[in-house]
């Protein structure tokens, strides 16, 4: 939108009668664009504008999980949440007091549009907190460092460049707070205050333009969470303060906590949570590129854990492959492998425990260590045929285990499936008597070697593929353990929000690079309506 409110308020007929020929024109042109870019807006949804269905579905939400249940190692895990659910409910109550999201400190843009000056006055109004605006609590004076003056460079009405040495009124303020980044050659960092001081100017036509700082139009996906220019937490303290809350897990007050004591800087919890949802905000689009990058990756880990979004259970997902990794928070699980891999979309391996939504894909491999958990699991029951059952099983996965990491360092002359063609043979016997046995550990874990053998014996062609499914869990690690601390997120746009954030940082780590360098940038870019940047290449 060229045109702002400012400067539509100033147009009326007798203004545009008054103008030159070529001066009409050129307005014309603005306001047919202007008034298309309105209209797309206006019938702007997800199935026409350009928000991929994929950024959609997979949050798409039914009311609660329940029809599809998770195999016995992840139950242990919902327990353990279900004892925090109490505290969770007493740290809604602590972490976002509603009194605390308008303190002075966050001196942040007033989001009402600026009432253009009375045209006799020709003062400047002074920047920053006008008098007898209302104060709130303990006041933030931070020294400016530096000054930037914005002025408009053309007329808004008639196109006619503007001499920013003429006629040219501050007319607003408001200061950015960025960091200067210490490296490993220039340790420390530190705080630079920068003065944003906004001019308009009076054209010949009578026309009075104002540079503005820019605010991005709402997001279908994320309507409450604004992206601007006008921000005291500039991009790289946004970075600083998604950092705090995702790699170092620390709490929003923490965050104010630490920003105070070792940057001398005092910011709002409302403040911290607005930044962070707009860092995940400006992180939005990315999800194209992290979901193309699944989908083209040869081979992929699949996990997943339990994770509470305002107290219901959902499930947090973990795609990984060697240059990408990529997180959703979903409830109902078949609904979500569809629409990230379905309809044939992934034709890569997929390594995974033996949860049943992952079936139908063909070129599956199963992680080894769930299997010789639940054997070992079995050594220990007190029944003596599930005992030995589990003895047989453990065994005969550790020798082939050991076959398989030979084979990798001398390849055999022959597939591993053929040398061990008769011992598969023979433990699928005894699987199948124990697929009726009383214990139900025992026939659980002889009737997935059954369903599943196929895809479990799969690697003794392909030794060369993994065993475990090690890189998801520890992918989800980190995760598990902050969500332990924070009892998960509170909205469905905090959750995908965290999704989209926590896939941004992982993606960066496992390429070698800066996330916060990186997510600055994106920041940067997405507040002043430009792209975000490509995510960063591996560094090898
Ligand atoms: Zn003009």
């Amino acid at each position: 939108m060229k045109l702002s409110d400012f400067d539509l308020r100033q147009i009326d007929e007798q203004r545009i009668n008054n103008l030159s020929e070529t001066a009409v024109k050129n307005l014309s042109i603005t306001l047919l664009n202007d008034l298309k870019e309105a209209r797309e807006r206006l019938n702007q949804n997800s199935k026409n504008s350009s928000i991929p269905p994929s950024s959609e579905a997979p949050w798409d939400k039914a009311s609660k999980y329940s029809d599809e249940e998770k195999d016995d190692e992840s139950l242990d895990d919902s327990e353990a949440l279900d004892k925090v659910l109490q505290a969770d409910k007493q740290s809604l109550k602590n972490d976002f007091p509603p009194d605390e999201i308008n303190t002075p400190s966050d001196s942040e843009a007033p989001s009402a549009p600026v009432t253009p000056p009375e045209k006799s006055q020709k003062s400047p109004r002074l920047p920053g907190k006008q008098p007898g605006a209302k104060g709130f609590g303990r006041e933030q004076k931070i020294p400016v460092h530096q000054h930037e003056s914005h002025h408009p460079d053309q007329c808004a009405l008639c196109n006619l460049d503007i001499d920013p040495e003429l006629n040219s009124v501050a007319y607003t303020a408001f200061d950015t707070l960025t960091l200067e980044w210490g490296d490993l050659i220039h340790h420390g960092i530190g705080v630079i205050n920068t003065r944003h001081t906004y001019y308009e100017s009076e054209c010949l036509c009578g026309h009075v333009t104002q540079a503005a700082p820019l605010r991005q139009p709402a997001d279908n996906l994320l309507p409450d969470v604004e992206l601007s220019q006008w921000r005291l937490i500039g991009s790289s303290l946004a970075a600083l303060i998604v950092c705090l809350s995702f790699r170092m897990r620390l709490s929003r007050p923490r965050i104010r906590e630490f920003l105070h004591d070792w940057l001398g800087i005092t910011l709002s919890v409302g403040s911290i949570h607005k930044a962070i949802h707009e860092s995940g905000r400006a992180a939005m689009p990315l999800e194209n590129e992290l979901l193309e990058e699944v989908l083209n990756s040869q081979l992929l880990h699949v996990d997943e854990t339990p994770w509470k979004e305002n107290g219901d259970l959902l499930w947090l997902w973990v795609f990984v492959s060697s240059s990408v990794v990529v997180f959703w928070i979903a409830s109902r699980s078949t609904e979500l492998i569809n629409n990230v891999l379905g309809n044939n979309a992934y034709k890569g391996w997929l390594m995974s425990d033996g949860y049943r939504v992952y079936r139908q894909f063909l070129k599956r491999i199963r992680c080894w260590a769930h299997l010789v958990r639940k054997a070992r699991g079995l050594t220990e029951a007190y029944n003596q045929e599930s005992q030995a059952f589990g003895q047989e099983t453990l065994d005969f996965l550790n020798s082939l285990i050991a076959a398989i990491k030979n084979a990798r360092v001398t390849p055999p002359d022959k597939p591993l499936s053929e040398i061990y063609h008769d011992q598969v043979s023979s433990y699928r016997q005894a699987c199948e008597k124990m697929k009726s046995s009383t214990h139900e550990k025992t026939r659980a874990l002889a009737v997935e070697m059954l369903n599943d053998g196929d895809v479990i014996f799969t690697i003794l062609d392909l030794p060369h593929l993994p065993l475990t499914n090690n890189e998801a869990e520890r992918a989800l690690r980190h995760w598990v353990i902050l969500r332990r601390i924070s009892y998960g997120t509170r909205t469905e746009q905090g959750s995908r929000i965290f999704a989209i954030l926590a896939s941004v940082i992982e993606t960066c780590r496992i390429r070698l690079r800066c996330p916060w360098r990186y997510l600055e940038a994106v920041i940067d870019n997405r507040r002043a309506g430009f792209l975000a940047p490509p995510l960063p290449a591996f560094m090898g």
